[in-house]
């Protein structure tokens, strides 16, 4: 099994509850983790998901109530892509004709742009072929038109080379398309969060981070061998240096800004979601890290109040 690609996708958002009900219900994504930020714990940290949590499904917030909006520009995420079965996109047409959706056609695919209630960039990919795919089936959004995992992250840089040759030599990526002033970059084999589009816009203001704005995207590593291999090829081959391994519970992470100034962040897919809680109960309780446990009440007397 494959097990190179995107891990997850991490961004701001303002408020919580707002969030929860946009990705739950709107989306139909599955809540799999309510945690803290561990290094903020008086905010959430949110992670949405397929049933299991798997890489390549993961998009996380961090909800700050009162943070000021971002601004797209270089050097950031600039859109987040899903996969649903090409016979769902006339009902993802009905169902975010609220949240300014648009029908593109991309690398010859049928692309369905819309944002979030922060402005967060969206976008859905029909794909045929992928109706059978195990899916969540969420609170509004029957089964066969769920979302099925990540179908690329689109990034906005001012150059692209020195990126490209990192996902490449290091992600196990390969150049595959290139579509205008966008290069599409690919892993053999993983057809869930295995692709990455690298657009070159020389000359643009460079992107605020902000509410509605991605604060990093995490690729997969199988283990912490696989991540420490990946972390001596970005210094031996690339003259960049990580920070030092951090535990997450849920994976095991390093983190470098790339030479576009994105902040990548390389997660293990190991222990996973299910590691303090049962699959069938992920996403229920506010699981805290160990080294936060002892100040449970007054972590909890201080986050937003969720519906
Ligand atoms: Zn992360």
């Amino acid at each position: 099994m494959n097990r190179n690609g995107i891990h997850h996708v991490t961004a701001i958002a303002g408020s919580a509850q707002r969030n929860l009900d946009f990705y739950t219900r709107t989306l139909g994504l599955r809540l799999v983790k309510k945690t803290v930020n561990f290094d903020d714990p008086g905010a959430y940290h949110f992670y949405y998901g397929d049933e299991a949590g798997s890489p390549g499904t993961i998009l996380t917030f961090f909800p700050w109530e009162h943070a000021a909006p971002g601004r797209a520009g270089a050097g950031e995420l600039q859109e987040t892509v899903f996969r649903v079965p090409q016979s769902a996109t006339g009902y993802w047409m009905q169902r975010l004709v609220n949240h300014g959706v648009e029908r593109a056609t991309r690398f010859g695919e049928t692309v369905l742009t819309f944002r979030d209630p922060d402005g967060l960039r969206l976008a859905l990919v029909g794909l045929p072929g992928i109706e059978a795919e195990p899916a969540w089936s969420g609170v509004e959004v029957p089964v066969e038109h769920a979302l099925r995992g990540f179908h690329s992250v689109s990034l906005m840089l001012d150059r692209t080379e020195r990126t490209g040759a990192i996902l490449t030599d290091v992600f196990g990526f390969r150049e595959v398309a290139t579509e205008g002033n966008t290069t599409r970059y690919a892993v053999e084999g993983t057809a869930i969060g295995g692709i990455v589009d690298l657009q070159a816009v020389g000359g643009f203001l460079p992107a605020r981070l902000g509410r509605g704005s991605v604060h990093h995207l995490a690729f997969r590593a199988a283990d912490d061998a696989a991540e420490m291999e990946m972390v001596r090829k970005l210094a031996a081959d690339h003259g960049l240096h990580t920070t030092e391994q951090k535990n997450r519970d849920y994976f095991r992470s390093v983190y470098f800004r790339e030479p576009g100034h994105v902040l990548f962040e390389i997660a293990t897919d190991i222990p996973g979601f299910a590691v303090d809680e049962p699959t069938t109960d992920l996403g229920t309780a506010l699981k805290l890290p160990a080294f936060l446990d002892g100040h449970r009440e007054a972590i909890e007397a201080a986050l937003p109040v969720l519906a």
